[in-house]
């Protein structure tokens, strides 16, 4: 197509100036197109494939369970395919969320279920790592919005508290509603995060401290899947950290997407 987009910038000098920059961005934004469009073929494409290979892997590490060594490699097979896997999923998920057009459905999403979810999942996650994970508060008011994506959004910061900090660390979530909307959250004692670090974290593969957290298994996509639901849901992420002292993850709602209890026909909440 050969419609322009252009950029438009007004930038005020002295007391009745301005200047008017006009900056044409239509290739920018095409090759953006490109590259959304070439990472979700390519995850699609892997998907398959990467199945297959995860379901040998495991019948392989079952079958070969009394030979040590071969056992070892199967199991590293596994363990490998299933990371690829995983990675293959939150970017087919984040391409998604980039492309959609559609606003997200309006389903009841009962907040205080899922942090008794939440709850559990970690702690199945962390049996080895004997973290606690405590629920603060948890408002009897109900979200609206995709249920399938607020659930992943909340649980890549549950994971990632639990996932960067050490073993035995506390995690506290809660789900709280004041006058002007309502907030989730997940509370760490971990090693915190340097502000100059913060504002970057929900660009795709960012990573504090690259080799550690490759390390501990994460995909790299969290944040940025994070940032997209909640933007969706025309919310937002806001990170309080502090290095040695932990952090704070809020995913922010407005008003309009709560609502009173997780019946059907829901009133809002005035
Ligand atoms: P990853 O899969 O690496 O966790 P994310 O996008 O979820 O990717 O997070 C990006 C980076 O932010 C992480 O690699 C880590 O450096 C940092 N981070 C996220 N959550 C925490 C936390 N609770 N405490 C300390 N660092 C964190």
């Amino acid at each position: 197509d050969d419609s322009i987009t252009l950029e438009i910038r007004v930038i005020r000098y002295g007391k009745r100036q301005y200047l008017l920059l006009a900056r044409d961005v239509s290739r920018v934004q095409r090759l953006e197109t490109m590259r959304r469009d070439f990472v979700a073929n390519v995850s699609h494409e892997l998907r398959t494939p990467l199945t297959v290979v995860y379901g040998v892997a495991e019948t392989l590490a079952e079958e070969l369970a009394d030979e040590p060594e071969l056992a070892d490699s199967a199991r590293l097979l596994r363990q490998q395919s299933e990371r690829m896997k995983a990675l293959v999923e939150d970017l087919l998920m984040l391409s998604r969320l980039e492309t959609a057009t559609a606003p997200p459905p309006d389903d009841v999403v009962n907040v205080a279920g899922l942090l008794q979810d939440l709850r559990e999942d970690a702690l199945a996650l962390a049996a080895q790592s004997r973290h606690e994970v405590v629920i603060e508060a948890a408002a009897e008011v109900s979200l609206l919005g995709s249920e399938a994506e607020v659930r992943s959004a909340f649980s890549n910061l549950v994971f990632n508290a639990v996932r960067h900090t050490p073993a035995g660390s506390c995690v506290r979530i809660g789900w709280e509603v004041n006058n002007s909307g309502g907030h989730f959250r997940v509370s760490d004692d971990g090693p915190g995060i340097p502000t100059h670090h913060q504002a970057r974290l929900t660009e795709r593969f960012y990573r504090v401290d690259d080799g550690r957290s490759r390390g501990r298994g994460g995909t790299g996509l969290g944040l940025a899947i994070v940032k997209h639901v909640l933007m969706r849901h025309g919310g937002h992420l806001e990170i309080q950290s502090l290095p040695g002292k932990g952090s704070t993850f809020f995913c922010h709602f407005p008003k309009g997407r709560l609502c009173q209890s997780h019946l059907p026909n829901p009133s809002p909440v005035v």
